[in-house]
């Protein structure tokens, strides 16, 4: 495939908040592909823009005609396109030109993105949906201290799975509406519903759904100070007092997937809840940020049994991969998760399933969310 043309623009996500959008002129046509944006960032995230989105369009324009000598022809190609553009644009900019490389690849080849990855994939991510949702995602001024109440069907397959997620988050509004007098179906930044309540409340509404239940407490976004800074009730929690919290939460709730309990440079503490619970998913995110060195770390210190995987948390597909093959020699389980702030983009449903990921984070509705749970479905069905 020969590119002979890039250009990009603006467009906007389902928060309504600028992000890019790249298109590739190529032999097999052109292709466009678009990052999403996230909001509860980590700070080892590479940053989306070098200077400005407005900048990084400017930046991609003049590299126009610069491959039109390259054959580009299989995934690990990007790491000649990434050698050009590396530091010429941010994460966001990079992530969606390589996206829209890869859609021409695999359509000159007659192939979908996934058979770029692995032409024998097979294994089906389990859905993590976001059901109910607090934290930096939630615009209530009461609300949970924790970011997201995740619901993890363990079903035949992925169709299955999106409809059981759908019917349980129609319960958790019925559930809501009974216990929450100020609720009105108000919904958060990833469509999941924006309560009150807080977070022991929500728990204890989602264990009457009879799913197997997981929380992203995004614990960086209220730690300050050496405390855990909770508002609902309003508590300062030292450390150990958080530790012993999620512990009582761990258990009493039997919570099988714990994301990012701790602030994102707590290896330690990471490590000190993933051995009291070896069996549940102890899983990084901004401790991490798809990031190798971060995730070498994490491994070394054993601090984590799960990754998530944001390709625009690092840009560069080629070191994604590289995050996705320390996870496997680890044996670490692998969570392709979407951004808070998401365009109708669904490449990374290929990515999902082309890297064998256990788990495919993506919310439960939303057209933005459900553009991407249905691309996984659509791999599903093609493949019976
Ligand atoms: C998350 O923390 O898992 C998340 C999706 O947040 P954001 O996209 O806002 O960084
Ligand atoms: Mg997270």
């Amino acid at each position: 495939m020969i590119i002979k043309g890039v250009s990009a623009k603006t467009i906007l996500d389902s928060r309504k908040e600028k992000t890019v959008l790249v298109s590739v002129k190529t032999n097999a046509g052109e292709f466009s592909a678009s990052a999403p944006n996230g909001k509860s960032t980590g700070s080892y995230e590479k940053k989306p823009y070098k200077k400005s989105l407005e900048e990084d369009i400017k930046a991609i324009k003049q590299f126009s005609d610069y491959f039109s000598e390259d054959i580009l022809d299989k995934f690990d190609d990007l790491r000649r396109v990434e050698d050009v553009m590396d530091r010429q644009i941010g994460a966001n900019t990079l992530f969606a030109f390589e996206s829209a490389i890869l859609k021409a690849i695999a359509k000159e080849q007659k192939k979908q993105v996934w058979e770029l990855i692995d032409n024998n994939a097979k294994g089906f991510p389990r859905l993590v949906g976001n059901c109910i949702g607090g934290g930096k995602h939630s615009s209530l001024e009461r609300k949970p201290d924790f970011q997201e109440f995740l619901l993890i069907p363990n079903l035949k397959n992925v169709k299955e799975s999106f409809e059981a997620n759908k019917k349980a988050k129609k319960e958790a509004e019925w559930l809501l509406k009974k216990q929450d007098e100020k609720f009105k179906g108000n919904k958060n930044d990833e469509d999941a519903w924006a309560t009150s309540l807080n977070d022991k409340v929500v728990l204890e509404i989602l264990k009457n759904l009879k799913l197997p239940l997981g929380i992203d407490v995004a614990a960086t976004g209220f730690y300050k100070r050496k405390k855990y800074h909770y508002h609902n009730p309003p508590l300062d929690r030292e450390n150990e007092e958080h530790f012993e919290y999620l512990c009582n939460l761990i258990r009493n709730f039997n919570l099988f997937y714990i994301e990012d309990p701790f602030e994102e440079g707590s290896f330690e503490d990471f490590a000190k809840l993933l051995k009291k619970f070896p069996e549940r998913l102890i899983v990084g995110d901004d401790l991490t940020t798809t990031n190798p060195k971060r995730f070498e770390k994490a491994i070394k210190m054993k601090s984590i049994n799960a990754i998530i995987v944001k390709p625009n948390q690092i840009g560069s597909l080629i070191e994604m991969k590289e995050v996705v093959e320390l996870a496997k020699r680890n044996n670490i389980k692998i969570v392709f998760s979407h951004r808070s702030g998401e365009t109708e983009e669904t490449i990374l449903a290929d990515l999902a399933f082309g890297f064998q990921a256990d788990f495919f984070k993506c919310g439960i509705t939303g057209k933005e969310r459900e553009a991407k749970i249905k691309r996984l479905i659509e791999i599903e069905k093609g493949l019976k």
